[in-house]
């Protein structure tokens, strides 16, 4: 198969051989699990269990809070002992609602059924998946039922399965690759066959040949429609970017997404997962964690979700000389906040710091332009450029010089002669604006409901006194109708009304009777009439006589 190249790129050390030697082990049961309802792209789950619930193994604690969000288990049976903010494994540091569970000891399961795909639709599988909490493994832990649904008018050419795990020191996909082959195959297969892929390519890089060679007897065993694709090792062909490039030769612009181009990108470990969930009724409740670095012991352990990181740490003998602990790679990962935060769905490998194995990096010099970081940049950015205009709090530059591309893969860091820490500048920025992003969003909300508020004030205060007018308006209508059928009833006199038809004033003019409004000519003669009656009657009680003179 032809395969192709992206631009830039570095090779450094693998680091991997030391924990790929044992195989996968199943931690052991410890006593507090500390399980974060956010551990996914989108909503926060709702948790549907409170303080003294009795939980079982697999028992859902969250549910999905819309489309994109994913559900939440116990990764053990025991007691709900606190729902409550708990510190995560997350650069920001901050804390996030967890369900605390107290274990029982027995790890007893929920009942556990098979998914029946025979008569599901595509859209009960991906709800299923959902609620089973099946979300990206590689890190980025985007909800996969979201990206198994392909936008309208699109097809997916070619469907991706990402095992080129190209970070320095990482191996749990390796060893996944290694061990569980078939599932990966199988759930390679499904996912093709739910977005109806026109090819299943599973890219694999050439440092991991017994994974290849794994998969690919898998592969030919289960005779599934995927291929098996060796790539070449390079840093970061892991990057979805990178491996649609290696793979297809299609290049996905920073602002787009992979499905614009017919292509969509899934890792092993969350093919494996999904088949799990369906085949054996399993939610997502643990994940294969590599732990190398300053150990003893390095290799990659079957974590439950919720366990605290320094209890699995100490599993792995840490070197007395540890100061802390990165999650992710070297070039990737950051450091844990504390250890005491718990391993997350997110938790791909935990690489334990020690000054002796990590020295610190040289005082950071002066940028001499040398280019090499935009050499190295596999997106093609000018990470000199983005440096400039972050230390200078240049916004509109840095967009310019698109900081949001930039997929914090590290390759500049690692090339630069001056020793910047480029991708920390970048992460500080891209907050930066994305804080701004905030305040101005809830800044634009709060004048959006003023003017809405005064719009509404003056709309009521109009048709209000539209209403007034329209209520005097009837009511003088009323009185003078009222006036006019007054008159009509009354009994005529002997006393003539004056002609007043032939007035020349009249006869143009319309009166107007005690101020109201004008009358129709029946009503005109008739409140004529009544006013000369009242007149009549006046004189007579005074003793005058029409025509003379009362004066
Ligand atoms: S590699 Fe370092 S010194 Fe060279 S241009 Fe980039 S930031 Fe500047
Ligand atoms: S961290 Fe960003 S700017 Fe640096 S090489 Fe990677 S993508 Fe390019």
């Amino acid at each position: 198969m032809k395969l192709f190249k992206f631009k830039g790129g570095v090779k450094p050390d693998p680091n991997k051989t030391v924990s790929t030697q044992l195989p996968i082990t199943a931690a052991p049961l410890v006593q507090r699990y500390v399980v974060p309802l956010h551990q996914s792209v989108g909503g926060t789950p709702r948790p549907i269990v409170t303080v003294g619930d009795h939980v079982l193994k697999g028992q859902r604690i969250g549910e999905a809070d819309g489309w994109v969000s994913a559900a939440v288990h116990a990764p053990t049976s025991g007691r709900v002992v606190e729902v409550g903010p708990h510190i995560i494994p997350h650069p920001s540091g901050l804390p996030t609602d967890c369900v605390v569970i107290e274990a029982d000891g027995t790890d007893t399961w929920i009942e556990r059924t098979p998914f029946d795909m025979s008569a599901a639709t595509p859209e009960a599988v991906r709800e299923y998946l959902r609620d089973m909490g099946i979300v990206g493994m590689g890190g980025a832990v985007f909800p996969s039922h979201v990206k198994l649904s392909v936008p309208k008018g699109k097809s997916v050419e070619q469907l991706i399965i990402n095992g080129a795990e190209c970070e320095p020191f990482i191996t749990c996909d390796d060893r996944l690759m290694r061990e569980q082959a078939e599932e990966v195959i199988q759930g390679s297969a499904l996912f093709g066959k739910l977005v109806q892929a026109g090819k299943v390519l599973i890219g694999i890089e050439d440092n991991k040949p017994e994974a290849i060679a794994a998969m690919k007897a898998a592969q030919a065993a289960l005779n599934a429609p995927v291929e098996v694709v060796t790539v070449p090792t390079i840093y970061p062909t892991g990057g979805a970017k990178e491996l649609i490039r290696v793979l297809t030769g299609k290049e996905v612009p920073g602002s787009k997404r992979s499905t614009d181009f017919g292509v969509q990108v899934f890792n092993v470990a969350t093919v494996q997962s999904a088949w799990r969930a369906i085949t054996h009724g399993e939610p997502l409740i643990s994940r294969i964690v590599t732990i190398s670095g300053a150990v003893g012991e390095a290799r990659n352990w079957s974590v439950p979700i919720g366990m605290p990181i320094t209890d699995l740490v100490r599993l792995a003998q840490p070197k007395p000389d540890m100061d802390g602990v990165i999650m992710g790679g070297p070039m990737m990962g950051f450091r844990v906040p504390t250890t005491d935060a718990p391993v997350i769905k997110a938790t791909n490998s935990l690489i334990v710091h020690a000054p002796g194995l990590f020295p610190p990096k040289p005082q950071e010099l002066p940028c001499i332009r040398c280019g090499s970081c935009a050499t190295a940049c596999p997106q093609e950015l000018q990470p000199f450029e983005l440096y400039w205009w972050s230390r200078a709090s240049k916004f509109e530059q840095l967009e310019k010089y698109k900081l949001f591309d930039c997929i914090e893969c590290g390759c500049c860091d690692y090339v630069c002669p001056s020793h910047i820490p480029l991708v920390n500048y970048f992460r500080f920025a891209k907050s930066e604006i994305q804080a701004e992003a905030r305040d101005k969003k809830t800044a634009d909300a709060a004048r959006e409901r003023f003017e809405f508020r005064e719009e509404r004030a003056e709309r009521e205060k109009r048709e209000k006194a539209e209403r007034l007018a329209k209520a005097n308006a009837a009511r003088q209508a009323a009185e003078a109708a009222a006036a006019a059928a007054e008159a009509a009833e009354t009994p005529k006199g002997d006393e003539e009304a004056p002609d007043i038809s032939s007035h020349p004033h009249q006869a143009s003019t319309p009166i107007a009777v005690d101020n109201h409004p004008v009358l129709d000519a029946s009503a005109k003669q008739a409140a004529i009439a009544a006013a000369v009656e009242r007149a009549r009657l006046k004189r007579e009680q005074h003793g005058n006589k029409p025509g003379s003179d009362a004066a």
